[in-house]
Parts: C-alpha cells; sequence; structure tokens
C-alpha cells in the first residue's frame, strides 16, 4: 500500500447506530463503501470467544448468534459519569454490563469472556470502529490513512470531545479537527458561502436511534471577517427517537397478524428475526406503498408471510410522528426564533426517507427549501471530507474560501457562593458564573475580577465549569 497520507482528506462520521467514511478524490467528495457495499456500517462489535474482535457488517453477520456478546450504541456513553442519574436509566436498556469506573466514575464495559470479566472503555470500543472504518477507506483508495476529520453532536461536552479525538488517537490516527454534524452537514450543502450569511438553516437529523435538531446561523467572525461561524441557535435532542421505535411499531403490527403472538412474544430469537425483517421492511415501505414481510421457517419451523401496506404503517406511528412535530416546535423556542425565520432546511439521518417525515416537515415550514439531495446517511461525513480537504490542501481552489471557526458549544465559568436568602435555592449549593458565554468563536479571552474571602489571601484554587445550569452541581467540571 502506497504510504503517501496526505494525498486524500478523509472525513469520519462516528454514528450512534451507523457509521460513514469519505475520501475527497479527483476533486470530489466520495463516500466509501463497506465490504457489503454499502455506505454506512453499523456501529457495533462483538468480541469473540478468542478475543477476536468483529466489527461492523463483521458484527452484523453474527448478531443473531452472539447477541449477548455485542456492543453497540457506545456513543452515548463516551464522556459521561455513572452515577448521572440520567445515565442510570439508559444504562437498563442495553443488554451488555456497565459498570462505574473507581477512577474517574466514567461507565466500563464488562464482558464475560471464557467466564473471565474483560472490561472496556467507551473509547476504546469507539477505537475499534474507527479503525475499522479507516481500513475499509485504506482498502478503497489503496493509501495509508493518517489523518482524519471527525464529527461530534453540536451538544457534546468538552470532555465528549476529548474523548472522542482519543478514540481515534487509540486507533492510531491523528485527528485535524473535531466539528459539530449539524455544521458538517452545512458544509456539505455548501452553506459556508458568501450568499447564505445570516441565514438560519434547521438541520433535522432523525436516525437509528436518535433525534437531533439543531438551528444554527451563518456569521462573519466579528475579530476576523475572513472566518465564517456556524452559530448553533438552538437545539433539540431526543436520545431515543429513531428508526428503531419505527421498527418496534412493525414488529408489534406483525405480532398484532400473527394467531400465536403470546408464544412468539417469549421467543428472543424469533423476536430479534422478525426485528431484523421489520427493518427491512420499513427501509422498503419508504418507496413503495404495499411489502410483504417472509421470514422461512420463523416460528416451530413454519414459514412467516405478512402484507403490510405503508398506510397502516404510518397509521400505528402517529404518535411518533406528533412528538416529531412538538420536537419542532421546541426546538424553535430553544433558539428563539419563529418558524417563519428559518430558510434553509437539511435532512440528515436514514429515517428522514420516510415520505411521511418529509410532508410533516414541508408542511410545517411550507415556504421552506427542503435540502436533500446528498444522501442523509451521507451528509455529516461528506462535509467532514470536505473540511479535512480544506484544513490539508488550503489552497485548492475547489473548495470556497472559507476558514470554519469553532465555538464554544456550552458556557464556561466559576463556582461562586449563593447568597440567595430563600431556603430552597439555598439548599442548591453554588452559583455557575459565566465567564465565556456558549456560542463564543474560540480561541478567546475571557475575563472576570473575583476577590478573595480573606485578607491578604495570595492562594486560591479556581476550578472551570461547563454547562447552561444556574447551580454549579449541575454543571460539568473541566479537569
Ligand atoms: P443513520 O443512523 O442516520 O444511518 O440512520 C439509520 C436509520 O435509518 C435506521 O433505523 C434505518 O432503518 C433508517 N433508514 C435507512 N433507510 C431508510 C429508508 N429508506 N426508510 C426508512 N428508514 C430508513
Amino acid at each position: 500500500m502506497d504510504t503517501l497520507d496526505d494525498e486524500y482528506a478523509i472525513g469520519l462520521d462516528l454514528g450512534t447506530f451507523f457509521s460513514c467514511i469519505g475520501a475527497y478524490k479527483d476533486g470530489k467528495v466520495e463516500i466509501i463503501p463497506n465490504k457489503k457495499d454499502e455506505k454506512t456500517t453499523p456501529s457495533i462489535i462483538i468480541i469473540g470467544l478468542n478475543l477476536d474482535v468483529l466489527v461492523g457488517e463483521d458484527a452484523e453477520d453474527n448478531l443473531v448468534k452472539n447477541y449477548n456478546a455485542c456492543i453497540y450504541g457506545i456513543k452515548r456513553f463516551i464522556g459521561r459519569k455513572f452515577s448521572d442519574k440520567e445515565l442510570k436509566k439508559e444504562i437498563d436498556k442495553f443488554p451488555f454490563k456497565i459498570i462505574g469506573s473507581e477512577d474517574n466514575d466514567s461507565p466500563i464495559i464488562q464482558v464475560i469472556n471464557n467466564g473471565i470479566p474483560l472490561t472496556y472503555n467507551p473509547e476504546e470500543i469507539s477505537s475499534f470502529i474507527i479503525k475499522k472504518m479507516v481500513q475499509t477507506a485504506e482498502k478503497y483508495i489503496n493509501k495509508k490513512i493518517t489523518k482524519l476529520v471527525i464529527t461530534v453532536p453540536a451538544y457534546f461536552s468538552d470532555s465528549q470531545r476529548k474523548l472522542t479525538r482519543q478514540a481515534a488517537e487509540l486507533a492510531g490516527l491523528h485527528v485535524l479537527r473535531v466539528i459539530n454534524e449539524p455544521t458538517s452537514a452545512a458544509l456539505a450543502y455548501g452553506f459556508d458561502k458568501e450568499q447564505f450569511l445570516n441565514e438560519k438553516i434547521l438541520v433535522f437529523d432523525l436516525g437509528g436511534g436518535t433525534f437531533n435538531i439543531s438551528i444554527l446561523s451563518v456569521k462573519k467572525d466579528e475579530n476576523n471577517i475572513k472566518n465564517i461561524i456556524f452559530q448553533v441557535l438552538g437545539t433539540y435532542r431526543d436520545a431515543y427517537l429513531g428508526g428503531e421505535e419505527f421498527d418496534n411499531k412493525l414488529v408489534e403490527l406483525c405480532l398484532d397478524k400473527m394467531i400465536n403472538k403470546e408464544k412468539i412474544k417469549k421467543d428472543k430469537l424469533c423476536l430479534k428475526k422478525l426485528k431484523i425483517s421489520c427493518e427491512s421492511i420499513k427501509k422498503k415501505l419508504s418507496y413503495s406503498d404495499e411489502q410483504i414481510l417472509v421470514i422461512e421457517k420463523f416460528f416451530e419451523n413454519e414459514d412467516l408471510k405478512i402484507k403490510i401496506k405503508r398506510e397502516e404503517f404510518e397509521d400505528i406511528c402517529n404518535d411518533i410522528f406528533r412528538k416529531i412535530e412538538s420536537s419542532l416546535d421546541q426546538a424553535l423556542i430553544n433558539a428563539k426564533l419563529t418558524k417563519n425565520e428559518i430558510n434553509e432546511i437539511i435532512l440528515v439521518g436514514g429515517s428522514t426517507r420516510m415520505p411521511k417525515v418529509k410532508t410533516i416537515i414541508q408542511n410545517y415550514f411550507p415556504n421552506c427549501k427542503i435540502n436533500d439531495s446528498i444522501n442523509p446517511d451521507e451528509a455529516v461525513a461528506f462535509g467532514a471530507t470536505l473540511e479535512a480537504e480544506k484544513l490539508l490542501h488550503n489552497n485548492n481552489n475547489s473548495i470556497s474560501n472559507f476558514l470554519l471557526k469553532d465555538i464554544t458549544p456550552l458556557s464556561l465559568g466559576t463556582n461562586i457562593l449563593n447568597r440567595s436568602t430563600d431556603p430552597k435555592i439555598i439548599e442548591e449549593g453554588e452559583i455557575m458564573d459565566v465567564i465565556i458565554k456558549r456560542g463564543t468563536p474560540i480561541p478567546y479571552t475571557g475575563s472576570k475580577t473575583y476577590s478573595t474571602v480573606s485578607d491578604n489571601q495570595t492562594k486560591m484554587d479556581i476550578d472551570i465549569y461547563e454547562g447552561e445550569n444556574t447551580f454549579i452541581k449541575y454543571n460539568h467540571l473541566l479537569k
């Protein structure tokens, strides 16, 4: 393999359920297919009995027989605290065991292998996925890859970003930049051009298991007008809404059509097979009005054959569609905007291929253009690849002359005394005093004057926190 590593720019969308990688080749972005010729690869790994690690499409092929040894959705755990109450609720939904690290309260994945417990932290698991994606790309472009741009959700904290970078480093890569997923999608559609200045872009990202809406504005950096900033005005997130929820609805619909429903519900293997088929039927229903689900030797050696109409599928998903509508309301509230102020909409995530989802968005924003010309599950990797090309080969004329600036995803500040007289407020403890507001282009220097508690004090420890809560205990201490 040729070792010239700086020939191709690489962008990786490391997704919760699916990942996607692109390379800039012959003057354009190419999204790289895996062994199965699919442009997205499941973010799944299986630790085999001989400690061999199956990743992506290889893990997917062994899913049914190794279901208990498979690890997925790891992006939900990276950079979080095991003691976090919200995380505890999420842990129960996963079949693999998660324990807390004694050193730093981070979540650790425990796998029992040949009776011996093995532990992996989320960065290690992510590094297996990154390595696999990069190997696929190396084979395709026939070049060694050492550098890449990687994407993270807009709401990711500093430590989540650092650990994602660390995961890539564990995979032996140098991270040129970590960029926000919605920003990456906006780059893919070329919204970093002068003509889009001051436009408001809504990035609607409905993936396999998560739903994110981000509202961005294209701005000039006040400190350097050559720089363009995608400022995140507001986000809305539902960590458990995505394709999987639609799959579950379809499973329910199929079960309702079976005579021996109760018996089948107790058979885990049957349910798994049914779920895999339902996902495939769901995708086909995006392009046809009717489908027939067939599983040979499904239960007690009998074949399963069920006719499903798109209309009935959409009907049983009505509550999910209503949730999507109210999420749009909430995202606009969070960004302090009205729907008329949105100029462009970008569709990201495989579930936006569902015709009903598109209809809901178009009805909600009747005067807005929906950008869906780039495959929705490839748009983020596409933008990340353009950014990598820009960073690696600065003089390339085929890309606009922008310089993308990062912004602080969360406010930064320190802890000060709570001087309230209300006992309920006092109970909450120290207050977060913001020094640098969220959304500030970086690098940036902020200062504030504080006085010491006692006279002639010469030293003090200053803790820096990130977060938006008034009370320090709900924000995150940076280390
Ligand atoms: P992502 O994580 O963005 O790759 O999205 C993956 C999700 O998109 C999975 O739940 C897929 O089942 C779903 N998906 C992909 N293609 C389609 C389609 N044509 N119709 C409906 N859902 C789809």
